[in-house]
């Protein structure tokens, strides 16, 4: 590609403490934690509202936010908040309402008890609330597009608006972009996918209404023999009726099963289904390729519920995510690295942020059909190093969310949004600590980190 330079004059439109740049889940928390320490905090999303794949991709439920063995609930501080906010307006049920093998986990058990159904357009006004009430600047329909640096500081973001680009201005910054855009425009090391560089897989959700769901239930039930695989781990709901309409030619996609999640309301859920195969999600062309074939499979996969399943015959698509979901493009380079290994032995080392249960669960691993899903010991957690947010050529940038530093299963264990949240808080937190004690990030004692996030909620101890 043939290249050339541009240069113009740009306003020096912002300046704050802190920039956080994403307002996902992980950029919602950073953002407002951050702000509750009294730092001046600006928040850059390129999308109308926060929420990240929770709105805009229409994810849900909340992944399990408990212990392994489903009994205690680990992840808590901002996130827990957020969950008690969106019940006062209807907008979800509290995860200790919702058991495994239900419609609210698609049935399946492992690593799926206690998750969260909420509401995407709850979330998108207690997004707004929380913000606003932590006296956060707020600035929708912006992207980054490129930093600068001076040494191993982020001096200054590059920011297409509505009226042009414009220059943003902090003393640190805190990449949420689930890509690590920030990180990587300013050169920080990253990886991308597996050790092989593949992606997993991207999915298109939608939400489908006027289910019936008690029939739904006794069709499962009806099924239940032949529903687990042996290790006790199910993706296969409603195989038997995916088969039948594939030897009637209704059925064209490369996946076997349904994974479908019931809502808030009785009679909506959410499908998990679609699978687009070699979509890069830090590039516009791919990622224009996938919302094309995701939305067409979207298609295919509502006409084969209501024809096939019942319980949906009488349904209606209500809405397909306004972008498709990626689950995974970089992994910025951290000082510390969560590992796989770190993750299945349990280990909880002594400057973890938070605590998390949630399984391995990378899917399309040896081609489109395949999914890794490993789950935590029993009644067991891990926990995840403060270094992981941190990479080690910057003294004011964190990273927090799906992009920290992680291998490919490790981080196909924590990219879920409960504990991107708390990784969002900490880096917050963390943030404001750095900058109210004149200290480079690297070198944060993370410690007294430890007993701020403790002191609001964040629980750092499981016994
Ligand atoms: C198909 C699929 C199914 C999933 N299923 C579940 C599930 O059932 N339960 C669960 O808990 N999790 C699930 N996840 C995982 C979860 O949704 C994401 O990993 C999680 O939302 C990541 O949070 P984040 O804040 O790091 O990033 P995101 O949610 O991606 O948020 C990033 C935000 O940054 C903004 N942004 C990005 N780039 C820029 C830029 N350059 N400038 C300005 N803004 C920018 C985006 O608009 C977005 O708002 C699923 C993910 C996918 C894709």
């Amino acid at each position: 590609m043939s290249e050339f330079t541009y240069s113009k004059k740009i306003p020096e439109a912002f300046e704050s403490d802190i920039a956080v740049i994403g307002g996902g889940p992980a950029g919602l928390c950073a953002a407002v934690a951050a702000a509750r320490e009294g730092a001046r905090v600006i928040l850059i999303e390129k999308n109308a509202f926060c929420g990240g794949m929770a709105t805009a991709g229409m994810v849900a439920p909340f992944m399990t936010c408990y212990d392994s063995g489903g009994n205690k609930m680990l992840i808590r501080g901002l996130f827990e908040e957020l969950v008690e906010r969106l019940i006062a307006v209807g907008g979800a049920i509290h995860p200790s309402k919702v058991e495994s093998k239900t419609a609210f986990t698609s049935y399946i058990d492992k690593g799926h008890v206690h998750v969260t159904p909420f509401k995407a357009e709850a979330l998108k006004i207690v997004a707004d609330e929380m913000l606003r009430e932590a006296g956060v600047k707020i600035l929708y329909h912006t992207q980054l597009v490129d930093a600068e640096t001076e040494g191993d500081k982020v001096t200054r973001l590059i920011v297409a608006m509505k009226e042009g680009l414009a220059s943003v201005r902090a003393k640190a910054f805190i990449d949420c972009t689930g890509d690590g855009d920030l990180a990587a425009a300013a050169g920080a090391a990253y990886s991308v996918g597996n050790a092989q560089g593949k992606m997993q897989p991207a999915t298109m959700f939608f939400t489908v209404g006027g289910v019936d769901t008690k029939k739904v239930d006794a069709d499962i039930e009806k099924n239940w023999d032949n529903f687990y695989r042996k290790d006790g781990v199910n993706y296969r709901s409603l195989h038997w009726w995916v088969a039948k309409a594939k030897e009637a030619g209704d059925w064209t996609l490369d996946r076997v099963s349904i994974g479908l999640f019931r809502g808030v309301e009785e009679d909506e859920f959410s499908i998990n289904t679609s699978r687009v195969m070699h979509i890069d999600g830090t590039k516009s062309e791919s990622l224009t390729e996938g919302e094309i074939e995701g939305r067409k499979q979207v298609r295919e996969i509502f006409a084969f519920l209501k024809k096939y399943v019942p319980g949906f015959e009488n349904s209606r698509l209500i809405l397909s995510g306004s972008t498709i979901g990626i689950r995974e493009t970089r992994h910025i380079e951290g000082i510390r690295t969560l590992t796989t290994d770190s993750i299945l032995n349990c280990e909880v080392p002594e400057d973890s942020i938070l605590l998390a249960a949630n399984s391995v669960d990378v899917h399309g691993k040896y081609g489109p059909k395949s999914n890794e899903y490993i789950t935590i010991p029993e009644g067991k957690c891990y926990g995840i190093p403060y270094g992981t947010m941190i990479p080690p050529a910057f003294s004011n940038l964190a990273v927090a969310g799906r992009c920290i530093s992680a291998d490919c299963e490790a981080a196909g264990a924590i990219r879920v949004m409960p504990p991107c949240m708390g990784i969002g808080q900490a880096a917050g937190t963390a943030a404001a600590m750095a900058l109210a004690e004149n200290v480079d990030l690297r070198q944060l004692n993370v410690n007294r980190l430890r007993k701020k996030l403790t002191a609001n909620g964040v629980m750092l101890e499981n016994e």
